[in-house]
């Protein structure tokens, strides 16, 4: 059965490279659909949710500098001209989990670093995707440089 509609979940780093090659060739060869999505994590989340500022304008920085990252990604990847980037607000795992349900994707694609022993227990992204997912996860490979 081939895949309709694959979605990217890409962090913004150098890293996404190999994350993105992987999910246009399989959007190539199944003839799906691309979407790609980022999410910004609150800055108050961060914290703990316990923070006596007014995190606003610095979090406003940073969804704007997520918005710059990715129209330099767009320009970089002629593979992503025609998919469907999205930028949100959030916990990753929860929204990108929203967004598959909602766009009816049947494959998420993400990085995984493989991690061992102790960074293991602080978790990872890909792991905490893979929990509970609407659809099936693919996790490539990221190897460390
Ligand atoms: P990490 O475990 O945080 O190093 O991230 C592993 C993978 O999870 C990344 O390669 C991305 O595919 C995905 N990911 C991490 N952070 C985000 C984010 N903020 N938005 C979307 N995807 C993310």
């Amino acid at each position: 059965m081939p895949y309709h509609h694959i979605l990217v979940a890409v962090d913004l780093t150098e890293e996404c490279d190999p994350v993105i090659h992987r999910a246009r060739e399989l959007s190539v060869s199944n003839g799906a659909k691309l979407s790609l999505v980022h999410i910004v994590e609150p800055m108050a989340m961060a914290f703990g949710g316990d923070v006596p500022m007014d995190l606003s304008q610095l979090q406003q920085q940073q969804f704007d500098q997520a918005k710059e990252r990715l129209e330099k990604l767009k320009s970089k990847y002629t593979e992503l001209v025609g998919a469907n980037c999205h930028l949100t607000y959030g916990q990753p795992r929860q929204e990108i989990h929203h967004f598959a349900k909602e766009q009816a994707c049947d494959l998420i694609v993400v990085g995984s670093h493989g991690r061992h022993g102790l960074a293991l227990l602080l978790g990872s992204t890909a792991n905490d995707v893979l929990h509970g997912a609407p659809c099936d996860v693919l996790a490539v490979h990221l190897v460390k440089r």
